[in-house]
C-alpha cells in the first residue's frame, strides 16, 4: 500500500503529567492527520535521562487515553534510537557539516563570555581545524557546521515566512562528550525516520524550527511543513500558572469534565472555524485545518469550557 500523504506525531518530553498545552498540541495533530486520510504518531523524548520518569510517561499516556487520542502506530521511545542519532551524526562528520569539538568544558564558558562581550557569536576554535593524531584520545563534542555566511528561512504554517542569519545562531551541540545524542539532532533523525510529514507544536519551539531546517538540509533530507502555534494563556492574558487554576489534564477528569467535552473545547483554543463553538469529534476532523490557528495566544476561558461541559 502506498504511504499516506499526512503524518503527523506529538513528541512529549516525560518531565510530568500531560498538561493542557500538550494536550492541545496532541489533539491539533491529531485532528490534521485524522481529517486527511493521514496517520497519528505518539514520540517520548525521554533523552533526557535525569529529568525523564516512567511517572511521567503513564501520566501523559493516561491523559490521552482519557481523551481517546491513540496513535496508529506503536509509541517511539527516543532514548531507544541513540545508536541511530549517532550514526547520522558519523554521516554529518563523514561530509564535513560537523567536526569534533575538543575544546574543554571550562575553555568554551571562557570562549563564550568573550565573545558575549564583544557582541559576536561564539565559535569554537576546532571549527576550522583538523583533529591530527593526539587530539583524538582527547574527549570531544560534536558540533554541527553551519553554513556561514548564510540565512535559513522557514515557511511556517501559521507563522508565516520566519528567517534567521546563520551567524546568529550557533554551531549546535550533536553528541556530548559522553556520546548522547542532543535534542535537536534526534528530532530531526526520528521525524525523518518515521516519515512525519507535518510538525505541529508550540511556537517556543520556533527556534529550534531554524536549527533543524538547517540539520534536515546537511543531510539532503527533505524538511517536513512546520507549524508553531501559540501557547495558551491564562484568562487575564498572562502566561499560564497555578494560580489560573487547573493545568494539568486529569484535574479536568477529576473535576467531572467529560473527555468529549474537552475536546471540543481543546479544539476550538486557538483555532476557529467561524462562530462554531459546539461540534462532534467527526465534524473537528473535517474542519480543522492550520490557516484557522490565529498567531496570537489563546485564553483559557472557564465559562466557556463549563457550557461546552453542560452540553456534552
Ligand atoms: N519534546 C518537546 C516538548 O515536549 C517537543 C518537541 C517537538 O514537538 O518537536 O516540548
Amino acid at each position: 500500500s502506498s504511504s499516506p500523504t499526512v503524518v503527523t506525531r506529538f513528541a512529549p518530553s516525560p518531565t510530568g503529567s500531560l498538561h493542557i498545552g500538550g494536550a492541545r498540541t496532541a489533539l491539533f495533530n491529531y485532528l490534521y492527520a485524522k481529517g486527511r486520510n493521514g496517520k497519528f504518531l505518539i514520540r517520548v523524548e525521554d533523552t533526557d535521562r535525569e529529568r525523564s520518569t516512567d511517572e511521567a510517561v503513564k501520566a501523559i499516556f493516561d491523559g490521552l487515553s482519557w481523551l481517546e487520542l491513540f496513535a496508529d502506530e506503536e509509541p517511539v521511545f527516543q532514548f531507544s534510537r541513540a545508536d541511530r542519532h549517532r550514526e547520522v551524526v558519523q554521516t554529518l562528520l563523514d561530509s564535513g557539516h560537523a567536526y569534533r569539538d575538543y575544546t574543554t568544558a571550562e575553555e568554551t564558558g571562557r570562549l563564550r563570555d568573550e565573545a558575549k562581550a564583544e557582541r559576536r557569536s561564539f565559535e569554537s576554535p576546532w571549527r576550522d581545524r583538523v583533529a591530527a593524531g593526539l587530539e583524538a584520545e582527547q574527549p570531544f563534542v560534536v558540533r554541527f557546521r553551519r553554513p556561514l555566511p548564510g540565512r535559513v528561512e522557514v515557511q511556517d504554517e501559521v507563522q508565516g515566512a520566519v528567517s534567521w542569519d546563520n551567524g546568529d545562531l550557533d554551531d549546535l551541540v550533536l553528541l556530548r562528550s559522553d556520546g548522547a545524542p542532543t535534542y535537536n539532532l534526534a528530532v530531526v533523525v526520528d521525524d525523518h525516520d518515521m516519515g512525519v510529514t507535518h510538525v505541529i507544536r508550540g511556537d517556543d519551539h520556533l527556534n529550534n524550527a531554524a536549527r533543524q531546517s538547517l540539520i534536515y538540509d546537511a543531510l539532503g533530507w527533505p524538511r517536513p511543513s512546520f507549524a508553531h502555534i501559540p501557547l495558551i494563556h491564562g484568562p487575564d492574558g498572562a502566561k499560564l500558572s497555578k494560580r489560573h487554576g487547573a493545568q494539568a489534564v486529569h484535574e479536568y477528569a477529576e473535576m467531572g469534565y467529560l473527555p468529549e467535552a474537552m475536546r471540543n473545547y481543546l479544539a476550538r483554543l486557538g483555532w476557529a472555524h467561524g462562530d462554531d463553538e459546539l461540534f462532534s469529534d467527526e465534524q473537528a476532523q473535517e474542519w480543522f485545518d492550520l490557516s484557522g490557528v490565529g498567531k496570537a495566544p489563546a485564553r483559557l476561558d472557564f465559562d466557556k469550557l463549563a457550557h461546552v461541559n453542560a452540553h456534552w
